[in-house]
């Protein structure tokens, strides 16, 4: 049964044993996002990247025309190509796709999505974000039918045909949803969720369904929307998310066999 690989893009993430310990199957789809690539393109076309925090704490990119452009060339273009890229030198026929190919992810644009800025809440007008409504799963079981393994990234394209920004760990959700997958691995730069985020011996190894609200406050930052990704997940019938490091021998197997932080 297909499984969802998501590998991280923060600082901190190893790729390629990621890409070794998946070269044994084609039962896969993996996501990325990039924003480690996607803050040093930024900074290199002079558009420093910028973050802003919602009312409950969840931090996201601003994504105007400006730095959505910067988002496109640096995941579309680079983190995406050198994926495929990376797969091929290990004999894996890899498809590149950014949920505007084909129209594989159709986003809902927020509107006017709310910061807190110098502790008042604005609203961002130009923000081009969405949020992941539908995913082409027939799209995807036919290139996995033809022996072909989809790499899928931000950004997506709303039924309007604008290009919006979407969150990776969303896009795996919605892809692991939509495909029925056996799993959900959110690969990242820790251990899993942690309770003190500066101390890995405090993993957190399971999240039942109903304990996910009340971990939620745990979780700051990023880290706070690979648990809302996995409650989404979980409540569209992936059975398992389990939340683990990209790093290590084996990362996807450590993580199927419940290395990590295991929700559902
Ligand atoms: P990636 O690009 O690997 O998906 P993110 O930067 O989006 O990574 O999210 C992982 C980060 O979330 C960690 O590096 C960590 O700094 C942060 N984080 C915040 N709270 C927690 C927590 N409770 N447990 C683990 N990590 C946390």
């Amino acid at each position: 049964m297909t499984i969802v690989v998501k590998v991280g893009g923060a600082s901190g993430n190893a790729v390629d044993p990621v890409l070794a310990d998946l070269a044994s199957r084609t039962d896969y789809v993996l996501v990325h996002g990039g924003s480690d690539a996607v803050d040093r393109l930024g900074t290199a076309l002079g558009r420093p990247p910028q973050y802003f925090t919602s009312p409950s704490g969840v931090v996201s990119r601003r994504s105007d025309a400006a730095h959505l452009e910067v988002v496109v060339l640096a995941l579309a273009g680079q983190v995406q190509t050198e994926l495929v890229a990376a797969l091929a030198r290990r004999g894996v026929r890899a498809l590149g796709l950014s949920g505007v190919d084909a129209g594989l992810l159709v986003a809902r644009r927020k509107v006017g999505a709310r910061a807190v800025v110098d502790g008042r809440v604005v609203h961002l007008t130009d923000d081009l974000a969405g949020t992941v409504e539908r995913v082409d799963g027939d799209l995807l079981r036919t290139i996995l039918g033809a022996g072909l393994v989809p790499v899928v990234g931000p950004p997506a394209l709303t039924t309007d045909g604008e290009i919006v920004n979407v969150d990776a760990d969303g896009v795996a959700a919605a892809v692991a949803a939509t495909l029925g997958a056996s799993a959900l691995v959110l690969l990242t730069n820790v251990p899993g969720l942690l309770r003190d985020k500066n101390d890995p011996a405090t993993l957190i190894p399971r999240v039942r369904p109903d304990e996910i609200d009340g971990v939620l406050p745990l979780a700051a930052g990023r880290m706070k929307k690979k648990l809302l990704a996995a409650r989404d997940a979980v409540r569209s019938g992936v059975s398992r998310v389990v939340i683990a490091s990209s790093n290590g021998e084996a990362p996807v197997r450590d993580a199927l066999a419940g290395g990590g932080t295991v929700i559902g």
